[in-house]
């Protein structure tokens, strides 16, 4: 049995993930923070394709509760491991950095650079020991260009980016792939109040990406057919220059 975690797989890029990897034949771990009831729906839609998947609740970025649901999972799977990584789990917290508040700064940070640290530290080690694993880490645009009014994310994806790069060098030599997806402009609920008739015509495409798209890179990078790709950070974004 091949397992996949993707972090914040209730919603959004990361059901889409969810749903690619089971369709490639994972069993889902769905991780979720708060919302049981989006988490539920993306386990059903992949039970209803003939996949499977378990729910896996946590906040990445609390390193403690993090970790002992992954011993729980693994007491209880004594012969597996999860072969396949999605760090998507993230949020928004926008605002120019005059008045941002401790609050904004700090939960960005956590979420995506405190969550890739905890849940990936734990999770690339039986990758390393069986010789064979994919960590693909979502960042974004904002990580490689800057966007203005976020600071903290530009910031936490930015970091995400080296992060990923150092550790695909650590990683290599183990048949375990590290790299990096970042997307532009995408529908999902974190895009959803941004203004998109203005934002559409900043992409030469002329149109926000959706999350299967994103999906399918992530599914490419986690098959064998990627073997080779190591280190790296591919955009899709509809032809944004970065
Ligand atoms: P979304 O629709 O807002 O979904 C966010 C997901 O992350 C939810 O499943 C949420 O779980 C989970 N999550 C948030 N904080 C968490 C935490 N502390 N612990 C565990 N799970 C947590 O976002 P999205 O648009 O799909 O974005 C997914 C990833 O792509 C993010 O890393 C985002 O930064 C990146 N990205 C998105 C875009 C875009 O245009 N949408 C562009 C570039 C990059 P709950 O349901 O429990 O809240």
């Amino acid at each position: 049995m091949q397992y996949a975690l993707v972090t914040g797989g209730s919603r959004g890029i990361g059901r889409a993930v969810c749903l690619k990897l089971a369709e490639m034949g994972y069993t889902v771990l769905i991780n979720y923070n708060t919302n049981t009831a989006a988490a539920e729906q993306t386990k059903s839609l992949i039970e209803a394709a003939g996949g499977k998947a378990e729910l896996m609740a946590f906040d990445v970025a609390d390193g403690e509760a993090a970790d002992s649901v992954l011993t729980a999972w693994q007491e209880n799977h004594p012969d597996d491991y999860i072969g396949v990584l999605v760090n998507n789990a993230g949020i928004r917290r926008d605002n120019t950095l005059v008045f941002m508040q401790n609050e904004e700064w700090h939960s960005v940070m956590d979420t995506t650079m405190n969550g890739f640290f905890y849940i990936t530290r734990r999770v690339i080690k039986d990758m390393l020991i069986k010789r064979w694993g994919r960590v693909i880490n979502i960042a974004s645009l904002s990580g490689i260009k800057g966007m203005a009014g976020q600071t903290n994310y530009s910031a936490a994806k930015a970091a995400l980016i080296g992060a990923s790069k150092a550790l695909a060098l650590e990683a290599a030599p183990r048949k375990v792939t590290v790299n990096v997806v970042a997307p532009g402009f995408i529908d999902s609920d974190m895009t959803k109040d941004l203004p998109k008739d203005e934002l559409k015509k900043l992409v030469p495409m002329g149109r926000f990406g959706s999350a299967d798209e994103v999906a399918d890179l992530v599914a490419f990078l986690a098959s064998d057919k990627a073997a080779y790709i190591t280190g790296e950070v591919i955009s899709i974004n509809g032809g944004i220059y970065t």
